[in-house]
This record gives structure tokens, C-alpha cells and sequence, in this order.
């Protein structure tokens, strides 16, 4: 199944995103919820593009165009990882994007603890 994640340009400035990409490999977190028997590959890791947010639809459409069947919200979103500092637009950025890529893709609200 091919993924990608998307996560908080706030957050971006101190985070390379070590923990995802570590999570990701050793299918741990939400990504431990997809079919075992499918490879996971990352097509792309891309920030909200900055508050309030309304970036990450655009953002997601070009992951589903370079295929990714799997949405994953970086945990920095919607549990505010590391800091403790969630998204304030964490809904409203999480369900536009659902709205607009439909049923038809999977989507993860976090990647890791
Ligand atoms: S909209 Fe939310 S996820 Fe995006 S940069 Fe701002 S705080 Fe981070």
C-alpha cells in the first residue's frame, strides 16, 4: 500500500520527522491497522503548508495523484507530538481532506504514540 503523510509545518522547523519514517518501517502506530500482507511504501511527506491549513487539501490531492492510497496525518496534527501542542484546526483541517479525496482512500489520524 502506498502512504503519505502529511504533517504540521509548525512543527516542521525542529522535527525532521525521524519517528514517522521509524514507525512507518517497523509498522508500528496506526500503520500496525493495515493488511499485513501488502508492502508499505512512502510516496511522499509533505507539511499543511502552513496555518490555517486549507494548503493540506491541495497537498493531499498530489499524494492520491502520485499514488498514495493511504493518508496519514502526522501525530504532531492532531496529538500535537512532541510538544504536547495539537493543531487547533486539527478537525477541520483532518475532515476537509477526507471530504475532498472521498471514500476511496484510507486515512490514518495519526502515525505514532
Ligand atoms: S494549520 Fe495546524 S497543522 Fe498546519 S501549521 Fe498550523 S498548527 Fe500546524
Amino acid at each position: 500500500m502506498k502512504i503519505g503523510i502529511i504533517r504540521c509545518r509548525a512543527t516542521e522547523n525542529y522535527c525532521p520527522g525521524t519517528t514517522d519514517f521509524k514507525t512507518l518501517a517497523l509498522r508500528k502506530g496506526s500503520f500496525a491497522s493495515l493488511p499485513e500482507d501488502e508492502e508499505l511504501e512512502l510516496v511522499g511527506f509533505i507539511s499543511c503548508g502552513g496555518c490555517p491549513g486549507k494548503d493540506a487539501v491541495l497537498r493531499a490531492r498530489e499524494l492520491m495523484r502520485r499514488g498514495a492510497e493511504c493518508i496519514a496525518f502526522a501525530s504532531c496534527i492532531r496529538q500535537g507530538n512532541p510538544l504536547g501542542f495539537p493543531c487547533p484546526q486539527a478537525e477541520n483541517l483532518i475532515n476537509a481532506v477526507k471530504r475532498d479525496l472521498g471514500p476511496h482512500i484510507k486515512f490514518l489520524d495519526f502515525t505514532h504514540k
